[in-house]
């Protein structure tokens, strides 16, 4: 057996969280390879290690002194080590980020420092190999991630471990330049990892005892997810619940792994696990409520438009033409709608009105903004009655105006669209029916 352990930087920001990661490390004999983030925030106010390493190889690039922006990373690391009563001194490796930054080495390269240096600490802190991810992770010359050939040298590379660190966030390019994955990509590198070892489960450890129900910035101490579908949290992801990277979840599922969300500040509790599929009903009816703010709709008429074969495809032809993607598009008899993102609509919007002008004819176009979309999500609503019912009727005793909806045919999930400004009573109230009253 064995498991892939990923830390994020608020479980790696100090001593303090190291020792914590140790134990939760030592206290399973599976748990064999370890991806660390760089340090993250020990404090509110703080910055994490990640962002000063930009800052820094920035003023580098502009030619300017960073010496002292590299000597509080330094530090940072420094604190780290002495906390933890280690032997081992970065010196020589700050020679060389010094001069690789003198000689331009790129933001990638500065970034991924980050999880370098916490991974050679972390491997002296458990005894474990220390294996560098730019030598086992690859990306092809277009930059994307190379999965095949990653999995084929990593896998081969950690066959030969019995217990290995592989900093998160990076790999190299093929001729051997450092590049990282999008933010927060040491999750991806967990994912990775997990499947070349194939692993029983990738445990992703952070700062929340796993995926809550809705978000806590609207819902005081939401409920959590004991077990959610890979395919549910794709919805979930999309419409911005943020606790994985969303890149994340795919090495892992092509295995059939399991991933494991849990909290290294409350290691007792058991997280959420995510899997291909389950029996496991959900505790409600809902997996999970996620939305966001800021889209648009553009609301076409056109008498006869349902006998019109291609009317369709030629408006959203006029999208793609203008670089917009749309989110969603329910229609009537003779109507269409598309909603988009306002930000990337705003600038463009002349231009699509003029455009399905000219393709479709159509009698009107009318243009809605300042709209919000919220995705109700549950494996369960396929096999329960009435569970659109009762979200319009919790959404019509708290007066918001139901703007669109959509429901795919997964039956998975329930998408609705409402005034931004109604967006936080909507969540609450559904929040409410599912899974405070249970009415
Ligand atoms: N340290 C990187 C970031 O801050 C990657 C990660 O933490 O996953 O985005």
């Amino acid at each position: 057996m064995s498991k892939v352990v990923k830390f994020g930087g608020s479980s790696l920001a100090n001593a303090e969280q190291f020792q914590k990661v140790g134990s939760i490390i030592r206290s399973d004999s599976e748990r064999r390879y370890v991806v660390p983030s760089a340090p993250g925030k020990r404090f509110g106010s703080d910055t994490k290690v990640t962002d000063m390493l930009y800052a820094c190889y920035d003023l580098a690039e502009q030619e300017r002194d960073f010496a002292k922006e590299l000597r509080d990373i330094e530090e940072r690391y420094q604190e780290i080590i002495d906390g933890l009563g280690l032997e081992i001194s970065l010196k020589e490796e700050f020679r060389v980020i010094e001069k690789s930054f003198r000689e331009k080495a790129g933001s990638n390269y500065a970034a991924s420092r980050g999880e370098y240096l916490n991974g050679i600490i972390m491997a002296a802190y458990l005894g474990y190999e220390f294996v560098d991810a730019a030598t086992v992770i690859f990306f092809s010359e277009n930059g994307e991630f190379d999965g095949e050939r990653t999995n084929q040298i990593l896998s081969e590379r950690l066959a030969g471990c019995e217990k290995a660190v592989v900093p998160g966030f990076y790999g190299a390019m093929p001729d051997g330049t450092v590049k990282t994955f999008s933010r927060g990509g040491s999750d991806i590198t967990g994912s990775i990892v997990a499947k070349a070892v194939k692993a029983d489960v990738y445990e992703n450890w952070t700062d929340v005892s796993g995926f809550l129900v809705a978000d806590p910035r609207i819902i005081h101490h939401p409920q959590a997810i004991d077990v959610i579908t890979y395919r549910e949290l794709r919805e979930l992801a999309y419409m911005g619940a943020t606790v994985l990277h969303e890149e994340a979840i795919f090495p892992v599922r092509q295995e059939g792994i399991p991933i494991n969300i849990r909290n290294t500040n409350a290691p007792e509790d058991a997280g959420t696990w995510i899997v291909g599929s389950t029996c496991q009903k959900s505790r409600y009816v809902i997996t999970g409520i996620a939305g966001k703010k800021g889209f648009c709709c553009v609301n076409i008429e056109k008498d006869m438009m349902n006998s019109e074969i291609g009317f369709g495809r030629k408006v959203l032809q006029v999208f793609e033409e203008n670089g917009i993607s749309f989110e969603h598009v329910p229609s009537g008899i003779d109507t269409m709608t598309v909603f988009v993102h306002q930000d990337e609509f705003v600038d463009k919007e002349q231009k699509v009105v003029a455009g399905i002008h000219r393709v479709g004819n159509p009698d009107s176009i009318d243009i809605e903004s300042d709209l919000a979309l919220i995705a109700v999500v549950g494996r369960g609503m396929k096999s329960t009655r009435g569970t659109a019912g009762r979200i319009f009727s919790a959404l019509a005793h708290s007066n918001v105006n139901v703007k669109m909806i959509d429901q795919g045919s997964s039956e998975l999930n329930i998408i609705i669209g409402v005034a931004n400004e109604d967006f936080e009573t909507a969540i609450r109230a559904i929040y409410d029916i599912f899974v405070v009253t249970k009415l």
